[in-house]
């Protein structure tokens, strides 16, 4: 099983175990060495091949943001030591990637102005760089070089030079951000220039015993930018220049087309990787971007095009991906849904990162799960309510050691998972649904479906050490003329029970659930599979039939306010509005609705006129609310108790808030069942309300 993954390999003098490469993921806690540490290795333990670390800033001025890593200051030292130790006490390794903002820096960081090739403005920082002199090129080169030098005295196992998604050494290949006219721009052999420079005054630092790995992009996704053509021969001259490995990146940060994100197929990209390594012959070749599982990636090393598979945010849903796998528990991987909500969207904004699926992510050692963490009198807790606060609260007591009983309403588990991963894009959610379903009975927790918990079994819940209450939200009914028409359903009748008909939909409400039940609706089915689709919609292929779709829906979108979507987050919103746009979704904000009718809905428009849009069927999508009636149920039970998720706070519907929750929810109570380990004793039950 997975014999392609789990096959030993190399890059340069490095063995490595598997295929599998973590890829570099910027944390936010590069500055902490524990917390670096306790991150790195326990992936390390779990299995990962190679590990490259978050980019780590060769300079203040190429720096991404304040929390960076900067490998040539001394003070940067201390963590990323600590982090390597930890690492090779884990029997893994790792490389340190050495990274350049260019264009993409900004000035807030450290008052400093961007800088790159040429005084060409991004869309992603708001601050115009100014371009390099001769002077400050051959700095910079030296400042790679010292970093790889550092990062091998440090004890790294190999360094990653940072070549792609559209950071500065990507920026001279291109033609788009390379308009210099001197030794360092104009054709492509001189846009190659400075990543070449910097490879050779690598490898005269380090000889050329140490790895090498540059990250390239292998396609910038940007209009006017690298030729397809001009990217082989960048691989080849990088190849010629003896790097040791090539991993392939997937687009800028500024490309209008999505590469991460939810609604990308799964190994769209493997394609793009497969030419790099077809023009690079026996050179290893990482492909990366959009692998979530090992099957997928075992697949693809099997088809032979690549010859590793660099996986990032599959590593901080599940740490043992590749241990599971190795040990036939692949269904006990916790899968990338590829949210972006706990990870990307928060490194955008300079915040820590974890993971919606696993908020122990990057902060293993705010929520210690270890065997010696397990609790030594096990206590007895109710869970009610098997949504993903309900779920991750079950799961870390259990994994904690207590006896758990989980009470769903439902004949499954999942709460608002079960909508989300009927959602073009979202199928992955119920992957979430499967991970927990098969960890709570690995674990041991009594799960009982269909089991509604009410007021009489005030006695039964009595006996427990403790509650969370998760129990989730209902629907919000809209006080509006016609609401209780029969042409008028809720978001969950629609996503739920498919109870939509007729062609036209009007939806009331374009919060992100709105913006879900617009996507569902308005899909339909395609004459090809979903990558052939998605090339094809996004401009870069043509399927030979042409693209047919059938079943879409026509879908009227309405907003109280003015943003569509607004509680999407930043990577994924733009995205998933460009998918409703291209399926023909009409959007009205700043509606003003007056009565739904028989046939439709009576509103102002953003104009203050009055219009009619029509429709069969109006689904409400205008929030949700508390389902949290239980609370006056247990309160009074004189047992510590927790309220997480939608039952605590339904006003903005956020699975990331849910799941942390949930994990907090666990090791609060079960630190007051535990005092003696946890520093805090029964007293402190009282605080838990
Ligand atoms: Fe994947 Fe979402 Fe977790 Fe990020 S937050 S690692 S995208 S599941």
């Amino acid at each position: 099983m997975f014999e392609h993954a789990l096959r030993a390999g190399a890059i340069g003098t490095l063995a490595l175990p598997n295929r599998i490469i973590m890829g570099s993921m910027h944390l936010g806690v590069e500055s902490e060495g524990a917390a670096l540490a306790a991150f790195y290795a326990e992936r390390a333990r779990g299995g990962a091949g190679l590990i490259v670390t978050g980019g780590s800033s060769v300079s203040r001025v190429g720096a991404g943001g304040r929390n960076y890593s900067f490998i040539n200051d001394s003070a940067g030292a201390p963590p990323l030591r600590r982090a390597v130790e930890a690492v090779h006490d884990a029997n893994g390794r790792i490389a340190l990637q050495l990274f350049h903002a260019g264009r993409y820096a900004f000035f807030a960081s450290f008052g400093l102005q961007p800088v790159a090739p040429s005084a060409v403005a991004s869309r992603f920082s708001p601050d115009p760089p100014h371009a390099l002199s001769e002077e400050e090129i051959l700095a910079t080169i030296v400042d790679f070089a010292r970093g790889a030098e550092r990062a091998r005295a440090l004890g790294f196992d190999a360094v990653e030079v940072m070549a792609s998604e559209g950071y500065l050494l990507n920026q001279f290949v291109s033609p788009l951000t390379n308009r210099r006219e001197d030794a360092w721009g104009g054709d492509l052999e001189r846009r190659m220039k400075l990543p070449r420079a910097v490879l050779g005054a690598i490898r005269e630092r380090v000889g050329r015993d140490f790895p090498v790995i540059f990250r390239i992009s292998g396609a910038d996704l940007m209009k006017d930018s690298t030729s397809d053509e001009e990217t082989l021969s960048f691989a080849r001259a990088l190849a010629s220049d003896g790097v040791d490995a090539l991993n392939v990146g997937i687009g800028w940060h500024e490309s209008p087309i999505p590469t991460v994100q939810q609604m990308v197929p799964n190994g769209v990209w493997v394609r793009v990787a497969a030419a790099v390594k077809s023009a690079v012959g026996d050179l290893p070749v990482i492909a990366s971007n959009r692998i979530n599982s090992l099957a997928m990636a075992d697949g693809v090393l099997a088809a032979g095009s690549v010859d590793f598979v660099s996986m990032a945010r599959p590593f901080l849903a599940d740490a043992q991906i590749v241990q599971k796998a190795a040990r036939g528990e692949a269904a006990l991987v916790n899968t990338c849904i590829a949210c972006n909500q706990a990870c990307l969207d928060r490194s955008l904004l300079d915040e820590p990162i974890t993971c919606m699926v696993n908020p122990r992510a990057v902060r293993e050692l705010e929520f210690p799960e270890g065997v010696e963490d397990r609790a030594h009198e096990p206590g007895r807790f109710a869970v009610i309510g098997g949504g993903p606060a309900g779920m991750e609260a079950a799961r870390a007591l259990a994994a904690l050691g207590h006896r758990v009983e989980l009470f769903e309403a439902d004949a499954e588990l999942g709460g608002q998972f079960r909508m989300a991963r009927r959602i073009p894009g979202k199928h992955d959610f119920g992957e979430t649904i499967r991970y927990f379903t098969n960890e709570l009975a690995r674990l041991g927790v009594i799960v009982r479906l269909n089991h509604r918990i009410a007021a009489g079994d005030r006695s039964s819940l009595r006996a427990f050490d403790g509650i969370v209450l998760a129990t989730g939200v209902v629907p919000r009914r809209v006080a509006l003329a016609g609401a209780d028409l029969p042409n008028v359903v809720s978001y969950a009748d629609a996503l739920l029970h498919d109870r939509v008909s007729g062609e036209r939909v009007a939806i009331v409400g374009a919060g992100g659930i709105g913006v879900d039940v617009a996507h569902y609706l308005s899909y339909g089915e395609a004459n090809v599979d979903e990558s052939t689709r998605f090339l094809y919609e996004q401009g870069l292929a043509a399927p030979e039939a042409g693209l047919l779709v059938v079943g879409r829906k026509e879908v009227a979108l309405f907003r109280r306010g003015a943003r569509i979507g607004e509680s999407i987050g930043k990577t994924t919103r733009w995205a998933v509005l460009g998918a409703l746009r291209s399926a023909g979704v009409q959007f009205f904000t700043d509606a003003r609705y007056e009565v739904i009718l028989a046939d439709g809905v009576r509103f102002r428009d953003a104009a203050g006129e009055e219009r009619v849009v029509r429709a069969d069927t109006v689904v409400i999508a205008a929030g949700q609310e508390r389902n949290d009636a239980l609370l006056s149920v247990i309160a009074p039970l004189a047992v510590p108790y927790r309220v997480v998720g939608g039952a605590k706070d339904a006003a903005e519907l956020n699975a990331v808030r849910a799941f942390e929750e949930g994990l907090r929810a666990a090791h609060e109570l079960a630190s007051v069942k535990e005092p003696r380990r946890k520093g805090q004793g029964r007293d402190a039950a009282h605080r838990l309300r």
